[in-house]
């Protein structure tokens, strides 16, 4: 036979969790409320909330002095809804600040007892969210950050209230006499063995089914008075007194059956000291699978046909224990298994739909009726709505204050979207296409989850024909842009300035009323993974018109999908996007390089031409020739024929007035003189206005770029090979584009004319 000792051995190194950690009397578990209030002292609202904060990071805001700003931010919802999860969930931006707004009301105590529908159009990913959340709370609820306490009696059988002599009957009597035997000889057997399951040993255990929170044990008249003896006048106590989220410690009584085991144990002790020795206070654990502290209802899921749960062995034990004219009954319902819990129903349907109009009526009572005992009930309600089952809730509109929605439609921030097929189909997707172009699939998409026209934009933006370079004129592009949280430069600043905080929380506001149809989230996973299919290859990258020969045929089809000539405005808003990466790319952006330009010039022209000098304010070995000037006046916008007197004057200049009055008199630095400053301001003026000329006049430099990466390339001048390779290396390091995409999209400003027709914006 084999040897089994050191298989066995691993399962000593198994965790199991709560059940080893010891119970807590309940004068340690006061020494641990003491040690750590804010954790211990929380109900489930307080502890959802801490669980999303900590899973959730502090929002950011891109714009964080704008004094218009509505705080509508960006949460990073990854470590929530993505981590870890086989099958994740994407929150945008809108729905994130949503999500972030309801726990923020829940956590301050303003909203109890609702229940929570999320509703959203099939193919929105609830049941995904909610599975995820739920997954969550339980992971968190059960770690040291999200433990809470719960009841649990501890009673005494040989220090029996009444004992024997409390039972009224004969029968009665010789049972428990019997049974005392049937335990001895049992115990005798077994040893310490299963005593507290069993009920066989000195004690028998009593959980409170409510998981009641230990401190509710503390009779109420007396509660506000304990707790001030309890904790010194410190912060945490000025908390406790005045913060709504803590009523609920002064307000709730403990469950029907603590109770009448604390009333009953009184009658016998006549001291509430004596009582609160048998309490005790053990972790809540939460288990979704066993319903406990979590449960989840699918529309499927038959209607238990005993809704009512006893316990035999425990009743038995609290029946020998009390005297019968005041029993306890341990009898509870299945809402008690997920008090201070969660309670969430997957779907309005079938049902679910009795299971809703069962919650909402208990919900407005507070409490209901076991048999003949009421129990309350305080759980966070969650359930999950589409929009074609609102009309079963028409009867519950009368109480609808108890109902409140959180819409949960399509994605409509383009970043989520976008982040939702890297996810899907891997971050590699990103090498196959031009910039830009994967947003533009995802900005498609989203328009067809948009409505048409927009209230909130025109009140705003009164005249779109104004944009119609950059944008549709419904003004999507511009409200996608906004939802992302990004305010376009292409904006007029009158524009700018009359978007205020009141405009930005009506356009989020109509948010909610976006997103419910069009293109779900099921759809454009699997247009991507078609379009993905035809276009991806090794040898081009996937461009605009791509994109539009597949959404046009699209279109052909489904005639309604989009409003008509976006996909124009989009072509359009990136023809004049792309073209203004070009052109920054060409400017020679570099702030820096220009500053060392003006300052080798000022400090050149004090010399003649044909000598090299190191520049005393950069240091840099400049030699100085006609093409160096040549250089710097170009970008000053110098006739060659004017260049020897230009040169001259800011030769005097710089002698009689930025060199011996403001630097050597007043100490200033060389570029803090006026001369600087004024060559400063010409140099980058004239650099903006002329960046195109190459593009608009200059055949060679077009050649140039075409043949950029080919053997003729070395045939150019040295001069355009040098502002070639120039251009493609900004492309690619400010925006991102490979060497290959930096040649095609400068093909394409090309071939387009972009120059020409977006000339002077
Ligand atoms: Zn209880």
């Amino acid at each position: 036979m084999r040897d089994l000792t050191k298989a066995m051995e691993n399962l000593k190194r198994h965790e199991s969790g709560w059940q080893q950690q010891a119970m807590l009397s309940f004068a340690e578990f006061l020494q641990e409320v003491i040690a750590q209030p804010t954790r211990i002292i929380r109900n489930v609202y307080q502890v959802y909330a801490d669980m999303i904060s900590a899973f959730v990071s502090a929002g950011e805001d891109e714009y964080s002095d704008d004094p218009e700003s509505i705080n509508y931010l960006s949460y990073n919802c990854n470590k929530l809804f993505v981590e870890d999860s086989d099958h994740p969930f994407f929150a945008d931006r809108l729905f994130a600040n949503r999500l972030i707004r309801h726990v923020e009301a829940l956590s301050v105590g303003a909203q109890q007892n609702k229940i929570y529908i999320f509703e959203g159009p099939h193919g929105s990913g609830k049941s995904t969210f909610l599975n995820n959340l739920l997954r969550k709370f339980e992971e968190y609820a059960n770690t040291p950050e999200g433990k809470r306490y719960e009841v649990v009696w501890r009673l005494k059988r040989d220090d029996l209230v009444g004992g024997v002599h409390s039972l009224s009957s004969l029968t009665e009597k010789l049972a428990w006499v019997l049974e005392q035997q049937d335990k001895k000889e049992k115990t005798l057997e077994e040893k310490d063995e299963c005593r507290d399951q069993t009920g066989l040993a000195d004690y028998f255990e009593v959980p409170c089914p409510s998981h009641d929170h230990p401190l509710l044990i503390i009779p109420k008249d007396v509660r506000r008075q304990f707790f001030d003896d309890l904790f010194e006048n410190d912060n945490f106590k000025w908390r406790l007194y005045t913060e709504k989220k803590y009523d609920w410690i002064f307000e709730e009584s403990s469950c029907t059956i603590c109770t009448s085991i604390f009333q009953n144990l009184l009658k016998k002790y006549q001291d509430p000291l004596k009582v609160m020795e048998f309490v005790f206070a053990r972790p809540y654990s939460v288990d979704r699978r066993l319903g406990q502290g979590v449960s989840v209802f699918n529309p499927g899921d038959e209607p238990l046909r005993q809704n009512i749960i006893h316990n035999e062995v425990i009743q038995r034990s609290l029946d020998h224990l009390f005297c019968s004219s005041r029993p306890a009954s341990y009898l509870y319902s299945r809402y008690a298994k997920t008090n201070n819990g969660i309670y969430a129903l997957m779907d309005i349907k079938s049902h679910n739909t009795e299971r809703l109009m069962e919650l909402h009526n208990i919900i407005s009572d507070g409490v209901h009726k076991v048999e003949d005992i009421e129990e309350r009930v305080n759980s966070l309600f969650f359930a999950l709505m589409n929009p074609e089952d609102r009309k079963v809730l028409s009867d519950l509109q009368a109480f609808s204050d108890r109902i409140e929605y959180i819409n949960i439609p399509y994605v409509l921030d383009l970043k989520t979207e976008v982040e939702i097929y890297r996810e899907i189909f891997g971050r590699h997707i990103n090498e196959s296409f031009l910039p830009r172009v994967l947003h533009n699939f995802a900005r498609v998409i989203i328009a067809t989850r948009l409505r048409t026209k927009s209230d909130a934009m025109l009140e705003w933006i009164s005249k779109p024909e104004k944009y119609e370079l950059y944008c549709d004129n419904h003004l999507q592009l511009l409200k996608m842009e906004i939802f992302t949280g990004y305010i376009p430069p292409w904006l007029d600043e009158e524009d700018v300035a009359a978007f205020t905080a009141k405009r930005r929380l009506n356009i989020i506001a109509e948010s909610e009323k976006d997103g419910w149809k069009g293109l779900s989230g099921r759809d454009s996973i699997k247009m991507f993974n078609e379009f993905y299919a035809i276009y991806a290859r090794d040898d081009k990258l996937i461009d605009m018109s791509m994109l539009g020969k597949y959404f046009r045929k699209y279109c052909k089809d489904d005639r309604d999908i989009l409003p008509q000539g976006f996909l124009d405005s989009l072509q359009r808003m990136y023809d004049y996007t792309v073209l203004q990466e070009v052109k920054e790319s060409l400017y020679y952006y570099n702030e820096e390089q220009i500053s060392r330009d003006i300052q080798n010039y000022m400090f050149a022209v004090n010399f003649e031409v044909g000598t090299t000098e190191a520049c005393q304010f950069t240091n840099e070995k400049i030699e100085i020739s006609e093409a160096f000037f040549q250089r710097i006046e170009s970008r000053l916008l110098v006739d060659q024929k004017d260049a020897p007197a230009f040169r001259n004057n800011v030769q005097k200049a710089y002698t009689t007035n930025a060199l011996t009055q403001e630097m050597l008199r007043d100490s200033l630095a060389i570029t803090e003189t006026s001369l600087y400053t004024h060559l400063y301001e010409k140099y980058v003026h004239n650099l903006k206005e002329k960046v195109l000329e190459p593009f608009l006049k200059n055949e060679n430099f077009r050649r140039a770029v075409k043949d950029y990466n080919e053997e003729a390339f070395k045939t150019y001048d040295k001069k355009i090979q040098d502002d070639v390779d120039f251009l493609m290396h900004n492309l690619h390091k400010k925006h991102g584009y490979s060497r290959q995409g930096a040649k095609e999209i400068c093909i394409y400003v090309i071939d387009n004319n972009l120059a020409r027709a977006f000339a002077g914006r």
